[in-house]
């Protein structure tokens, strides 16, 4: 009990050692990851995973629980807090089961969603035939303007109408814009639906007002707390006062039993530093950075879908480059730049090999850098996109800028 990790398992602490100097001499440009502060991790190594708390504050299945109570209402207060919502439920596990339950709660098997669609920038869990939430509710989707690649509220207005969902979904894995809330929830009281929000990627710049918040309008939000929120892995659902009692059972018994307490813990952690004042200057960087790798990027030919960047990540829209997202992510990867491809709107290309990239900010904002560095890495991307094929000296000689640059801005001090 007493051994450290090192002592106890010598070859899963080699591994960790392995991932800890990639994540230092690698640029992290996938838009959904970012590096957990120390004491977040501290959290999350902590005494706290030893127990069961089954239940709610001062309401536990269990016996043992009064930190347990005193941490997680702590988690609860500091949520509903930062983003100004009547209730917050901390338990999920995870962003998809934040929206299991919340799909639990509101609907019947069988009722009408509404969505955007994964091919266009929405997520699995919005009614992809491949996901239970394609399976236990009928799915439907709106599209994004074929002008424009933009949302279009007429056009989803006159779709929902058409449809008529229970409940409309606004939130996206992969879309570059300023989502209109309000609009949305024009369109929901026409259909008489429920509103959802899904800020999975966004609610570290909603925490900051750095985008539009939903929490007026959708009844209910549901969230991770590892993308640019900068906590855990996990997740966490706001919902108006007259939706708490029905989340919260949804949440549990419903969808879990035991929550993970030092996660909770660490989403403590994570809305306290949240609420400082140098989150909100921070997520104000992480879009100026995007939008100065967009314009770097535009210099260098590329083609951005809609053109460029509200929030933290771009869309790069790779046909004019004849290469496909999977060829050049892993170019990438082989100069240190850790990107993901990813379908464009319309993409003619199969989802494992793909027509973009979606390069985001948050990592590299994280470690310090600003817009100086942005066109640095947007030039970067373009000499190995244009000339890394079949050129391993291109691939390492960026590969060595890529450290240089890591070094200059390190992620964690004294690891
Ligand atoms: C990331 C994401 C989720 C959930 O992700 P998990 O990997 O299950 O935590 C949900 N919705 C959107 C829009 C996302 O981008």
């Amino acid at each position: 009990m007493n051994r450290s990790l090192h002592q106890a398992d010598a070859q899963v602490y080699r591994i960790m050692q392995d991932e800890l100097e990639r994540q230092k001499t690698t640029l992290m440009l996938i838009p959904s990851e970012n590096y957990a502060s120390r004491a977040v991790m501290a959290a999350m190594g902590s005494v706290f995973t030893n127990k069961y708390a089954e239940g709610y504050p001062y309401k536990r299945f269990y016996n043992g629980c009064e930190f347990y109570d005193e941490l997680e209402q702590l988690a609860i207060d500091r949520a509903t807090e930062l983003f100004g919502a009547d209730h917050a439920n901390v338990q999920l596990h995870t962003g998809s089961q934040a929206n299991m339950a919340t799909y639990y709660a509101l609907l019947k098997p069988g009722d009408k969603i509404m969505a955007l669609s994964v091919a266009t920038g929405g997520h699995l869990t919005h009614g992809s035939p491949i996901s239970f939430s394609g399976q236990f509710y009928e799915s439907h989707f709106y599209g994004l303007d074929p002008d424009t690649d933009r949302l279009n509220y007429d056009m989803i207005m006159e779709a929902a109408k058409e449809v008529r969902p229970r409940l409309i979904i606004a939130g996206y894995s992969a879309y570059p814009r300023i989502i209109d809330f309000k609009r949305f929830r024009e369109i929901a009281d026409e259909v008489g639906a429920y509103l959802m929000a899904d800020i999975a990627h966004i609610s570290g710049l909603v925490a900051a007002e750095a985008h539009p918040t939903p929490v007026p309008y959708a009844d209910v939000i549901t969230s991770t707390t590892h993308k640019t929120l900068r906590g855990p892995r996990g997740a966490l659902i706001l919902c108006k006062q007259e939706y708490a009692d029905q989340i919260d059972r949804a949440v549990f018994p419903g969808i879990q039993a035991g929550p993970l307490m030092q996660i909770i813990a660490a989403k403590a952690v994570c809305f306290k530093e949240a609420q400082e004042f140098g989150f909100r200057e921070y997520q104000r960087q992480i879009v100026r950075n995007c939008q100065a790798l967009g314009q770097a990027l535009l210099e260098e030919g590329f083609t951005l879908v809609t053109g460029g960047t509200d929030n933290h990540l771009l869309l790069v829209d790779l046909r004019n480059k004849q290469i496909t997202g999977r060829e050049a992510a892993d170019l990438m990867e082989a100069a240190g730049m850790v990107v993901n491809k990813n379908l464009i709107p319309g993409d003619p290309a199969p989802a494992t090999e793909t027509s973009g990239i979606r390069p985001g900010t948050p990592g590299l904002t994280s470690r310090g850098m600003k817009e100086p560095e942005m066109k640095l890495v947007g030039q970067w991307i373009a000499r190995v996109i244009h000339e890394g094929r079949d050129n391993p000296e291109v691939l390492e000689e960026v590969r060595g800028q890529v450290q240089g640059l890591c070094e200059a801005f390190p992620i964690y001090e004294d690891l």
